[in-house]
């Protein structure tokens, strides 16, 4: 390290120097390990950052100095070195150090072309970056002899001032307008996006510039050894003979690096260079721990590296090549678990529209269901269902969707509604399907009726028309996008396999029905944490029976209906226990209100009525007297159970019977039997005593023992207010968060979409509290219920089954409460469980 007066301090970049991340940024730092390998960096000095801030702040530049440690002729680059890779900073520039003399000598010993074009280039980047001219003063200057005068005149005409001579003079500005650069506003606001911490401070690299240009094989490229896409392993970079930096990249006559039937390759010219950066690449991925791309250029026949820079890469790449690092024990597991960021692995669950393609964007609203997919638009669940029928792949749009739009969800390959949430029916129901979906775009209009969609800038669609739904940007397209399709692979197992050795909180799925039960397996979910009950109901045979169930008149017709449901829900929980093979299923008994059942339209009423044998009159009055003004706050849940405890009588027995069936089936498991929408602990006693006395009355007519646990739902304040005595009827209690969220702000879940981006945007909330939890007063209550249950039950077990189960923010604070698991939706049970393992890792680096 050396101080000159004025004051500057760097250091040359030796193996030995003392270089740092946090005082000469990672660039700078990356070079030093290039240098101890051996590799052959020209030589390189490094500013550090308290050095670039005082620069910033006016102090002089002894810049001689800092040529002097590159020899009278040389031309120098300049390029930052924040701390971080991924914090950008001021453009490079090259060839620093060039005026009359230099050109006029580059003229002889590279010829006049060459000497010209490196000139006009730097004299433009200088104007551009340095003198902050309007790049656009240079767009009319065409390449030729003349572009090198016309550059120089516009310099001086513009500035009022000949081109700076001196070598010395050039480096002292371009340093000062870097380091302004760096503490402008947008540069520190774009930087602060991308992570870095307010007093993020810029290094800056002087490096000898070797030219790409001579008399022999002379040029630049850019080589790696992944694919930025998939990250397997590949060749890919360009070469460009006699260019600097990167120009290779956006040359169109560029060469390929390997041999390539698409024409001439850096392989066929200079095979034995290939070789060098072959093992060079391989070294570096060793010695730095990571995939590079690799700068080089070649002066000569003499190889240079300037600069390695982490390969750019898509999500999917990125886990590729983490998994690849630690497998080939170049990092450890725990590393790789850690550079895989949990949000973004949803990506890979899916097709996803190809970034690189165009959108024409019809409608926006809520990304409630990450995913892409194209088809042709339909209004209704009937006309999904038969465009599903012919074959036809199809977007189901509705106002908001219901209970009876299932079906035609399940017939839909996407969902887009005008109105609704993050938990409002369409997106619950659509991340349960691992469909897309877009929910409250109110950018569009629909008319069911003369099924026309008209977009955001007044185009009408009509039913037919082909539209692709992208749920993870919550925005329909018009026609077909290039998608790309999800990626499960080998890799991606493998690195969950990992995460889960380091993680202390369970995850669970939520899964209804067989399908989500699959993908529950499928995604290594632990068990199921959440299993509504009611989905169970819409498939066509049982809606009717249910139908029948709900207009019975006296308890023996309701009794009736029930009887021919419970071999229906015992079949399904016995498939589920199969599929679960032992794990645990916590089943919530049904929870809606019963007129969700009820058709909505006046063609509904009556095709209902056909298939009761009732007048329409009696069916619509029974309708009626159904309707309820507030039916979220109504009689759903263990209200129902109370009122009506027959259905929750037929549930539990069908829940016994399965359970005695799967253990004669060698497939032992001990159900969880949840009770829903609780706020008062006589709710509890009343349906356990029930519960407790059928499993009494099975257990000695079957002579078979088996076991359950009857826990509590925890979703109305009320009950996390009283959870202390709820506990003492309770094994677990759950914690729905969607109905606690809607209950606790006074905030209907279904309707939050209108006013919600605007609400954001105003910073009335700081987030959608359906989205992510909102800690500090739905979390309070989560606390609440959580201590004071725990303080009646040591061995209490607490989870939470709300939509925010999966995310990564509301996963810390249930961890940090003591929580057993979080349960969420099937597609998100990946990212909960990557998200766990940073959790675990973060807090103790030991593990
Ligand atoms: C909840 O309310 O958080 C919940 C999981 O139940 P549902 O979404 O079915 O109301
Ligand atoms: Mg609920």
């Amino acid at each position: 390290m050396q101080k000159y007066e004025p004051f500057i301090e760097f250091s040359e970049i030796t193996p030995s120097a003392k270089i740092t991340t946090a005082d000469h940024g990672w660039k700078a730092k990356c070079l030093q390990r290039l240098i101890r390998m051996d590799l052959p960096v020209p030589a390189t000095v490094a500013l550090p950052a308290r050095t670039v801030r005082l620069i910033a702040s006016g102090q002089s530049i002894d810049s001689k100095a800092i040529l002097s440690h590159f020899g009278p002729d040389s031309l120098v680059s300049v390029r930052p070195s924040p701390a971080g890779p991924d914090w950008g900073g001021p453009a490079t520039i090259l060839n620093i150090g060039l005026n009359a003399a230099r050109h006029t000598a580059l003229c002889q010993s590279h010829g006049r072309a060459a000497a010209d074009a490196l000139y006009t280039r730097f004299v433009q980047s200088y104007a551009i970056h340095v003198a902050r001219l309007d790049p656009d003063m240079f767009e009319d200057v065409s390449p030729g002899p003349e572009a090198l005068r016309e550059v120089l005149r516009l310099y001086e005409y513009e500035t009022d001032e000949p081109f700076p001579e001196d070598p010395a003079r050039q480096l002292s500005e371009v340093l000062r307008s870097m380091a302004r650069a760096w503490e402008g506003t947008s540069a520190r606001l774009l930087r602060q996006a991308k992570g870095a911490p307010e007093e993020a401070g810029l290094g800056l690299v002087v490096q000898r510039m070797a030219q790409g240009i001579g008399q022999g094989i002379s040029g630049s490229g850019v080589i790696q050894f992944v694919d930025s896409v998939t990250g397997c392993a590949r060749i890919t970079g360009r070469y460009l003979g006699q260019s600097q930096g990167r120009d290779a990249l956006a040359a169109r006559e560029a060469l390929y690096l390997t041999r390539d039937q698409r024409g001439p390759s850096l392989e066929d010219t200079a095979p034995a260079i290939l070789q060098d950066l072959i093992g060079m690449g391989a070294s570096c991925r060793i010695r730095l721990r990571e995939e590079m791309q690799i700068e080089f250029t070649i002066e000569d026949g003499v190889l240079a590296v300037l600069d390695a820079v982490k390969v750019a890469r898509s999500v999917r790449a990125g886990l590729h090549i983490a998994v690849a690092l630690a497998e080939d024990g170049v990092i450890s597991p725990r590393d790789a678990v850690l550079r895989v960021e949990p949000r973004a692995l949803s990506e890979l669950l899916h097709h996803q529209v190809d970034p690189r393609g165009p959108r024409d964007v019809i409608a926006s609203g809520i990304a409630a269901s990450p995913g892409a997919a194209t088809g042709r638009l339909m209004f209704s669940p009937e006309a999904a269902q038969a465009s599903a029928a012919r074959g036809e792949p199809c977007i189901l749009v509705r106002r908001e969707t219901a209970p009876e739009d299932i079906r035609g969800m399940h017939s839909a390959v996407g969902v887009l509604t005008e109105r609704g949430g993050m938990t409002s029916h369409a997106a619950v129901i659509a991340r349960g399907l691992g469909l897309p979906a877009v929910v409250g775009a109110s950018d569009m209009r629909i008319n069911p009726r003369e099924k026309r969609l008209t977009s955001r800038d007044g185009r009408i669609f009509s039913e037919g028309d082909l539209i692709t739904l992208d749920g993870s940007r919550g925005e329909a397209l018009a026609g077909q996008a290039e998608t790309l399709p999800p990626a499960l692979d080998d890799s991606f197992r493998q690195l969950l396999a990992w995460a889960d050795d380091f993680r202390d909180i369970g995850v669970r799925a939520n899964a209804d029905t067989p399908a989500d039960a699959a993908n529950a397996r499928r995604f290594e979910a632990e068990g199921i944490g959440l299993c509504r009950t009611e989905h169970m109901f819409f498939e066509e045979d049982r809606f009717t029976v249910m139908r029948e169930m709900i207009f019975a008149d006296t308890p023996a017709d309701r009794a009736s209906a029930l009887s021919r449901l419970l071999p229906m829900q015992r079949a399904d929980f016995s498939e589920l226990f199969d599929i679960m093979q032992g794990l645990p299923v916590c089943i919530r008994l049904f929870d809606p209100p019963l007129h969700e059942f009820l058709p909505a339209t006046r063609e509904g009423l009556r095709e209902l009525a056909e298939a009761l044998g009732k007048p329409l009159s009696e069916v619509t009055r029974r309708a009626e007297a159904l309707r309820e003004v507030n039916p979220m706050l109504g009689m759903r849940g263990v209200r129902l159970g109370v009122v009506l405890p027959e259905i929750y009588d037929m549930q539990a027995q069908a829940i016994f019977e399965a359970v005695i069936d799967a253990a004669a089936r060698g497939t032992p498991v001990v159900p969880e039997v949840m009770i829903p929408l609780v706020s008062a602990r006589r709710e509890v006693e009343l349906v356990k005593t029930r519960i407790d006395a059928l499993a009494a009355t099975l257990r000695s007519r079957s002579k078979a023992a088996f076991d359950y646990r009857l826990g509590v739902m925890v979703e109305t304040p009320r009950a996390c207010l009283r959870a202390g005595e709820i506990a003492q009827h309770a094994a677990f209690l759950s914690f729905g968060t969607n109905d606690l969220t809607q209950m606790t702000y006074g905030l209907s879940r279904d309707d939050a979409g209108r006013f919600m981006n605007t609400y954001v945007q105003q910073g009335v909330f700081p987030e959608d509290p359906f989205h992510i939890l909102d800690t500090d007063g739905v979390g309070e209550l989560l606390l609440m219920g959580a201590e004071r249950g725990r303080q009646t039950r040591a061995d209490l077990r607490l989870s939470i089954c709300g939509e925010h189960g999966g995310d990564p923010d509301s996963i810390a604070f249930c961890r940090r409460a003591g929580f057993d698991y979080v349960s969420c939706s099937p597609y998100r049970v990946p990212m909960a469980r990557l998200a766990a393992a940073h959790l675990a890792l973060k807090e103790n680096p030991e593990i």
